[in-house]
Order: structure tokens, then sequence, then C-alpha cells
């Protein structure tokens, strides 16, 4: 005797999981309204089951009637999987690639066609099951079985030919589905008395359904948009499946500060407003963009390959209706729309490169006020060496590549160069020249920069200990310290290690720092400072002047050199920026410092800031940073003469 049971608890289980369904936010797209089919498939399938088995338990004996519930049992069952790789090729966008390839479209067109077509004729023949005398299975019933399975072999197949774009949740949540309906199969196969089939089913489109990145994932609560990892995953998709995609890109310039100064709510507030705005934007020019709330203040809108000339238009009227004030609390409030139009791939051709430039392009340019073409601002080749910084800098150390140049520093009191500064040098064979600056950020990420900073240290160490250097007559090398070496615990020890294997005497070694208020409060820099101070090794403080290093620091640190930033010398046409350079440097020097100014490259600079007393002079004026040969060569001849030739 066969018991519904099983199935009333599946029937519950697929109802409860189409109302959650339906009253999500997402059930509009393509796949999650397969998805629905195929919960409603199920459902029929279990109504039907339900009713062949109470026929047969009352033994009604309406014989049109038990065959349309068999027929109809069979084929809503038969139909899911094929709904599966449906669903499956929804998810990952993948519809044209069929389109194109007419081998694979028939393949999985042609084994479902062929067994509807044998349950057209099952009426006449009988080959897939009978009715009359009781329900039997005809000669043809196993074919339900080898096209269930060739449908598992090409969701299989599908899931591996494009994981990646489906992301480690969805495979695994697709995965479990498998081996639960194969396992119910065979159950049924074996004791078809056991009713469990409809019930795995069921559990099966459950686990998917809440494994699968459910609405909530997608869903942004505050504004209502796509969240960044709904934006992350589409764009990758477009990318793998070489569409053609327009993105407005919008950053908000001031949404920092404005967060800042107002606080959570009313800057939540002004994000509400924007996502409205952009909703009804969308709505009005029929663009059918997908839209999404990244974070900080940053939205996107990106629009299909059909629709990709409303995008133009769509910004244009965007930016004319976030230009205008926002009130917020009474507040009039501007948040400086900075908006991009990005033509992908055209424009930028890979998903790294998309998100790195979309990260903050606003940062590095100036705002305008007009829609921009990500062309015009894109830096292909800076974007290259930013996405690729690791890899650069692991090669340059396994390939000794980086280089120590030197550039000479002027002392006024003596007419001659007395000391140098070192600075870090790398030319990839690809990319070229790249900036010490992005360097050096990008090692200080990567904890890379420990090694890069005693590569440049033992560089030094070494053209100190060199007969070079003893026939230049130089005080000192001036050697520059990233705050995140400064955190390290070992950081004078080895210094003082590689000092000691070189024979270099402390006094030699100048050691430049500039650091953030929050890095001077950790103990580590200060043991560091205190260590390397007692061991004879003198401090400057670097970039003085630049917001990081400012008068506090000077009288907190343990240092002897303040070194101004080039800033100053920028602006020696300012009256008032002459008033504080002179009230600056004569500050310094009453507390015993010596002061040396950056960034000289012109007579005219160089005689003010000598004018000015300062100590030391450092710039184009007297050499760019240059090889260690050149250097040794250029102080020769300078240094050769007792007056400097520039003359002063
Ligand atoms: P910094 O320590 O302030 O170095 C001075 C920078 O100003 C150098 O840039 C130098 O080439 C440049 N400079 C000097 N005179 C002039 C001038 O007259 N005009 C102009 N326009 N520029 C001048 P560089 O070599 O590009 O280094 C940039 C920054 O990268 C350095 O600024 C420093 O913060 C960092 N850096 C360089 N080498 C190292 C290193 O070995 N370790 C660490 N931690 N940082 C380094
Ligand atoms: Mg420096
Ligand atoms: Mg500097």
């Amino acid at each position: 005797m066969k018991s519904i049971s099983f199935d009333i608890a599946a029937l519950i289980l697929l109802v409860v999981l189409v109302a959650s369904r339906t009253s999500s936010k997402m059930t509009h797209d393509r796949s999650s309204c397969i998805f629905l089919i195929i919960i409603l498939t199920a459902i029929a399938s279990t109504v039907f089951d339900i009713a062949s088995v109470t026929l047969d338990s009352r033994q009604i004996n309406n014989l049109a009637l038990v065959y349309t519930v068999h027929a109809g049992y069979l084929i809503t069952h038969v139909l899911t999987v094929p709904l599966c790789l449906l669903f499956i090729i929804s998810l990952t966008d993948t519809w044209h690639k069929l389109h194109r390839n007419t081998v694979f479209r028939l393949l999985m067109i042609l084994p479902i066609a062929l067994l509807l077509a044998a349950f057209a004729v099952n009426h006449f023949n009988n080959i897939i099951f009978s009715v009359d005398g009781g329900y039997k299975r005809g000669p043809l019933f196993g074919l339900m079985y080898i096209v269930t399975a060739l449908y598992v072999i090409f969701v299989i197949f599908y899931v591996v030919r494009y994981r990646r774009l489906f992301g480690l949740r969805n495979i695994i949540a697709v995965s479990a589905v498998i081996p639960i309906d194969v396992t119910a199969m065979l159950v049924q196969l074996f004791i078809p008395s056991a009713l469990v089939e409809m019930f795995f089913g069921a559990v099966a489109l459950l686990i998917m359904s809440f494994g699968l990145q459910s609405p909530e994932d997608y869903v942004d609560t505050f504004t209502g948009l796509m969240k960044f990892s709904a934006y992350t995953h589409d764009v990758k998709r477009a990318f793998y499946n070489d569409k053609h995609v327009c993105i407005i890109m919008l950053n908000f310039a001031n949404y920092q500060n404005v967060r800042a100064i107002l606080g959570y709510d009313p800057s939540t507030q002004i994000l509400k407003r924007v996502a409205d705005t952009i909703r009804r934007v969308n709505k009005k020019m029929r663009g059918y963009a997908d839209m999404y709330y990244l974070d900080n203040g940053r939205f996107r809108m990106v629009f299909r390959e059909e629709n990709r000339d409303k995008a133009g238009p769509t910004a244009d009227m965007l930016n004319q209706e976030l230009k205008k004030h926002i009130n917020i609390n009474g507040l009039n409030i501007n948040l400086a729309p900075f908006m991009i139009l990005a033509r992908c791939p055209e424009e930028i051709k890979d998903f790294k490169a998309l998100m790195s430039f979309g990260m903050d392009f606003h940062e590095k340019k100036i705002y305008t006020g007009q829609v921009m073409f990500a062309g015009e601002l894109y830096d292909e080749k800076q974007l290259d060496i930013k996405n690729n910084i690791d890899r650069i800098i692991e090669q340059a150390i396994e390939n000794d590549s980086f280089q120590v140049y030197y550039q000479p520093i002027y002392s006024t009191g003596q007419g001659r160069i007395t000391s140098a500064e070192a600075l870090l040098r790398l030319f990839d064979p690809q990319m070229g020249f790249i900036s010490p600056e992005f360097l050096v950020a990008a090692a200080e990420k990567s904890g890379a920069i420990h090694l890069i900073g005693e590569f440049v240290f033992e560089k030094v160490c070494q053209f100190i200990a060199s007969d070079d250097f003893g026939k230049l007559g130089l005080d000192y090398i001036e050697i520059n310290l990233s705050v995140v070496q400064l955190m390290n615990v070992d950081l004078a020890d080895a210094l003082l290690s590689i000092m000691k294997k070189y024979d270099v005497s402390p006094d030699k070694i100048n050691l430049e720092i500039t650091e953030s208020a929050t890095a001077y409060e950790q103990n580590v820099m200060k043991d560091n400072l205190n260590k390397l101070t007692q061991a004879g090794i003198s401090f400057s403080l670097d970039d003085y002047g630049t917001g990081y290093s400012n008068i506090k620091r000077v009288i907190q640190l343990p240092v002897r050199i303040i070194k101004l930033d080039k800033t100053f010398v920028d602006e020696i046409n300012n009256p008032k920026m002459r008033i504080v350079i002179k009230n600056t440097v004569k500050m310094l020097k009453d507390m015993n410092m010596e002061v040396v100014v950056e960034g000289v490259e012109t007579q005219e600079a160089l005689d003010v800031f000598s004018d000015l007393r300062c100590d030391l002079i450092q710039g184009y004026f007297f050499s760019k940073p240059v090889p260690r040969n050149d250097f040794v060569q250029y102080i020769l001849n300078e240094n050769g003469n007792t007056r400097h030739p520039r003359g002063i």
C-alpha cells in the first residue's frame, strides 16, 4: 500500500518555497522566473502523484482520468531536470552562446522532444505506460531515466564549464541537488511503493533556493538598489561572455566629508534620495539599466548591449538632477556628483581594471561637473601597474632589479655637496619606470616593504663601505624609512646587523621618517627610534609642512634634521608664504635643528632659501637622483671646485 504522507510533506515545502520566493524583490529576473517554474512544475508533479495514488486506492475506474493523472505526473516529473538546465544557463547569462552553438542546442532539445513525442503517442501504443487493468510500465519506460540522466550530465558539464561565473556557493548549492535527486530516483526505481521521490525533490529545491545567492544577498536594504556583490558578479559575467555594456559610474566626491560632518542618519537619507532619483531617471529614459549602490557614495548603472545608446542621455539627465542641492535638516548640500561613462570592453577591457578605476577616479581627477568618458581619464599603464604591483614587486625581488639612486644635498655653509638621499628605483621590463611612491604604498600593503627597505639599506651600507665613498668626503647618506618598517619589532636589530656586516659607522647614516599621528602612538615605533638613536643614528623628519609632519611631531620625535617639503619652494613668490618660510626656518634653527629644503629647481629658489639661512638644499637644480656611479662622478667633478660652480 502506497502512502502519500511524503507527498503531502513535499507539497507543503514547495508551497512555502513559492510563497517565500514570490514575496522577495528579485523574482522578476529570468533565472528567478525559471526557478519559480521549476517549483510550480514540482508542485504539479506532486499533486498528480497524490491524485494517482488516491485514484488507485479508491479503485476509481475512470480510465481517461487515471491516464491523465499518470501522464501528468510523469511529464511534469521528467521536465524538472531540463528546466534546471535552463535555470543554470540563465544564471550564467549564456543564452547567446547557445544560439551560436547549433550542435549543443540540438543536443539540449532533442532528448526531451523525443520523450514528449513518445508521451504523445503513448495513448495508442502504451510504450511508456498503460493504465488498462492497473498502472503498468511500458517497454520504453526506461527512456525517462536515460533522458533525465542525459540532462544531469548536461547540468554537470555546464556548471564545470562556467564555474567562474557561479561562485563557490552556487556551485555547492547546485551540486547538492544532484545526489539527492539521483538517490530519490534509485529508491523509487527499486521500491516503487516508497513515494519519496517528490519529497527528496522538494528538499533539493529548498537547498537550492537557500543555497543560491538569495535576493537579500543582492539588495542593499537602505537604497533598495543592488549591492556591490551583485555588481561584481554581473559585470564579471558580462566581461566573461563578451557582452558590450555601458556603465554609468557615479562617485560623489564630497560624500566622505558630508558623512563625517552630518553623521550616519542624514547621510543615509541622502543616499536614499539619490537612489530614488536614479530609479526615476532610469524609468523615464527607458534604458532598463541595472542599478547598484556599492558603498561610500558610489552608484552604478549598467546598460545592456541592446540599450547602450540610452546610457549617454541618462547620464546627462541624472547629472542635471544630482547637481541640484539636496536639502537635509534645513541644510543645502552639494555632493559633487562625479559621473563617468565607461563603454566596456572598448574603453576598459577587463574586470579588474574596471574595479580599480571605479574605486577612486573622483580623487584623482578634478571635478568639472560634466559627464566624462572613461577613455578620457583612464590611464591604462597606471592601472596595469596598480593591478599587477604585487607580481611586479615579487619579480623585481627575484630578479634583483631594484636599484638605489642618489640625489646630492648641498650645504650652503660649506658651499659643497655634503650628503645625499638614497631613492628607490625600479624599471620593470614590461611596464617601464614605476614611481617609488606607488611602489612603496603597494609594498606597505603587501608586506614587501620590509624586504625592499632592507635591500635599500644594505645597498647604501655597501656604498658607504666602498673605496668610492671614502673619496667623496660626504658626511652621511639619508635613507627613507616607511612607517610600516618602523612598526616592525625587528627593524632596529636588522638595520644594526647590516651596518655591522659592512662596518658602517652610525654617523654616516641618517634615516628619514614621515609618520602619521596614530603610528607614533605605537610603542614599537618609539622603541625602534630609541634603539637606533642610542646606536648613534640620526633622524630627519621628511615632508615637513604637508600635513602629517607638524610642529608637534618636531617636538616629540628625536629628529636632528627637518626637511621642508617642495610645496614651500613652489610658493616662494607668495609674500605670506615667504614670511612663513622665514619664521619656520628661524624657529627650527632656534631649536638647534638643521633645515633642508627639497625640490629646489631654480637659481631664484636657491637664492631665496640660502638667504633664509637654510642649511642644506636638495633639488634638480643640482642634480636629479642618479645611479651610484654617476653620483660618484658628479661629486668628484662638482666638489673638486671649492665653491659650487652654479655659484652662491
Ligand atoms: P621623498 O623622500 O620626499 O623624496 C624626495 C622626492 O622628491 C624624490 O622623488 C625626488 O626625486 C624628488 N625631488 C627631489 N628634488 C626635486 C626637484 O627639484 N623637483 C622635483 N619635481 N622633484 C624633486 P622620488 O624619488 O620619486 O621619491 C618619491 C617618494 O618615494 C620619496 O619622497 C619617498 O617618500 C618615497 N621613497 C623613495 N625611495 C624610497 C625608499 O627607499 N624607501 C621608502 N620607504 N620610501 C622611498
Ligand atoms: Mg625622503
Ligand atoms: Mg620629502
